[in-house]
C-alpha cells in the first residue's frame, strides 16, 4: 500500500499482493470501492505519524503487508504497524509526537457518546459528518449526517464539526467506515491544533468486553479495537492520543439513562434517519426503544409490526447483536410477551436478578482509563452508577460460556 496526502486528500495505491476485498478488525469483509477520500477542516502541518496513523484507518484493511508513506514516520508508529499487524511501514525518521493535555469526545450524538460527554462536562467535541463522494454514488441516502451535524451544533459544546467522504471507500456492505477508527481520522489530524491527549469514544460495556463488535458475545479482554494494549490502543497511543472509554464499563441501559438525565438530552438522537425526530421505523430505532422502555420501566412503543423485515432477526434465534441488552429489556418490559420480542422469551430465562449486572459499572474498565482522565470518570460513575459486585462482575467474565 502506499499512500499520498495532498492537503486533506488522501490517496491510496494498493501493492500486488493488497487485497480488493479486505477484512476490518471486527472480521467484517469489506470491498474497495475508490481510492481516494478527502477530510476537509483539517491543518497542513499536522505531525506526520498523525497522517500516518489517519490514513490507516482508512486503508488497514486493504492492506497485507506493506505501507510506504509520503513522509518519514517514528519509529515508534512504524513498530506498532509491524507489531499490531505485521505490516512493514516506511519510511522511518521522524521524532515521535508528544502526547498532548486535552481529552476530546468524538461526539456522534448517539446515547453512548452522550453518556460519555456527561461525564467530561468540559471536554471539547468532534463531529465527524458524512458528505457525498465526487465519483461514488451514493447508496444510501437515507443517513441524514446534516440533521446530526445541526444537532451537535445545538450542545453550546466547544465543536469541531470534521466532514470527509472516507465512507466511500468502502462499496460493500454499504459506505462506512473502513475501520471503526476511521471515525477519528479528522480527530487525530487535529490533534497538535487541540493538543489531544485522548480521545473519548462512546463505546459501551457490549463493544469492549462482550464481543459486541464482531458479535462473538464471549468475554473479551484482548479486544484488538478497544482494549489499550489491542494494536489499536498502542498504535493510538504510540501518536499520543490515547483512546478513552468512558462508558466502556456501563451497558446501553445505562448509557441511555445517563443521556436521557444530562443536560444535553434535547440533542440526543441515535436514528441516523430521522429528521425532525427519530424516525421510529428502522432497526436502531426498535432496538433503543425496548433499551428507554425497560429504563422507563413501560411498554413498548413503536409502529413497528412482527411481519415488517426489521422485526425479522427478532423471530430468529439468538445470537443477536445487543443480546445482553435484548436478555435486559426481555426481563424490564411490562407486556414484553404481547410485542413483536416475544418469541426471544423462548430463547432466554431473563429476570431483573440475572441482569441486574446491566446496571452498574464494570471496575476494570475504569482502571483502563489514562490516569490523567480516570479520577474523574471513577467519581462520576461511582455516584451516578455504582461499581458491580463480584458476583455481577464474574457474569461479565463469564460472558458467552
Ligand atoms: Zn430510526
Amino acid at each position: 500500500m502506499r499512500v499520498t496526502w495532498s492537503g486533506g486528500e488522501l490517496t491510496f495505491r494498493l501493492d500486488p499482493e493488497d487485497e480488493i476485498t479486505g477484512k476490518a478488525a471486527d472480521e467484517h469483509p469489506v470491498k474497495l470501492a475508490t481510492n481516494t477520500c478527502t477530510i476537509s477542516g483539517v491543518p497542513a502541518d499536522a505531525h506526520p505519524d498523525l497522517y500516518a496513523v489517519a490514513a490507516w484507518t482508512v486503508v488497514a484493511p486493504w492492506t497485507r503487508r506493506k505501507i510506504t508513506f509520503d513522509r518519514a514516520v517514528s519509529a515508534e508508529v512504524a513498530a506498532a504497524l509491524q507489531d499490531g499487524w505485521g505490516v512493514e511501514a516506511g519510511p522511518v525518521g521522524a521524532e515521535p509526537r508528544g502526547a498532548g493535555g486535552t481529552l476530546a469526545i468524538s461526539y456522534s450524538g448517539g446515547a453512548d457518546s452522550v453518556a460519555a460527554s456527561a461525564i467530561y462536562p468540559d471536554a471539547p467535541f468532534v463531529h465527524f459528518r458524512r458528505v457525498p463522494h465526487a465519483r461514488v454514488p451514493n447508496r444510501w441516502p437515507h443517513y441524514r449526517s446534516d440533521v446530526l451535524a445541526k444537532l451537535a451544533k445545538r450542545t453550546g459544546r466547544e465543536l469541531t464539526v470534521v466532514e470527509s467522504d472516507l465512507e466511500f471507500t468502502l462499496a460493500e456492505p454499504r459506505p462506512g467506515y473502513p475501520e471503526h477508527h476511521a471515525v477519528a481520522a479528522g480527530a487525530l489530524l487535529l490533534a497538535d491544533r487541540m493538543d489531544l491527549g485522548g480521545l473519548a469514544f462512546g463505546y459501551e460495556l457490549g463493544s469492549r468486553w462482550l464481543g459486541g463488535d464482531r458479535y462473538l458475545l464471549r468475554y473479551t479482554p484482548d479486544n484488538p479495537m478497544w482494549a489499550p494494549h489491542g494494536e489499536w490502543g498502542r498504535l493510538f497511543a504510540a501518536v499520543g492520543v490515547h483512546i478513552v472509554l468512558p462508558v466502556g464499563g456501563v451497558s446501553e441501559a445505562v448509557t441511555m439513562r445517563l443521556a436521557l438525565n444530562s443536560d444535553l438530552k434535547e440533542h440526543v438522537r441515535w436514528c441516523l434517519r430521522g429528521t425532525d425526530g427519530p424516525c421510529r421505523t428502522c432497526g436502531k430505532c426498535l432496538y433503543k426503544e425496548l433499551i428507554q422502555a425497560a429504563v422507563e420501566r413501560r411498554p413498548i412503543d413503536t409502529p413497528i409490526t412482527a411481519d415488517r423485515p426489521v422485526a425479522r432477526k427478532w423471530l430468529q434465534p439468538p445470537p443477536f447483536g445487543g443480546q445482553e441488552m435484548i436478555e435486559y429489556g426481555l426481563a424490564r418490559v411490562p407486556g414484553i410477551e404481547q410485542s413483536l420480542f416475544a418469541k426471544a422469551l423462548d430463547h432466554f430465562d431473563a429476570s431483573e436478578e440475572s441482569t441486574s449486572w446491566l446496571d452498574h459499572c464494570y471496575p476494570p474498565a475504569i482502571d483502563e482509563i489514562p490516569p490523567r482522565w480516570r479520577d474523574e470518570a471513577a467519581a462520576f460513575l461511582t455516584s451516578n452508577v455504582g461499581l458491580m459486585t463480584e458476583r455481577e462482575i464474574r457474569r461479565v467474565e463469564t460472558w458467552g460460556s
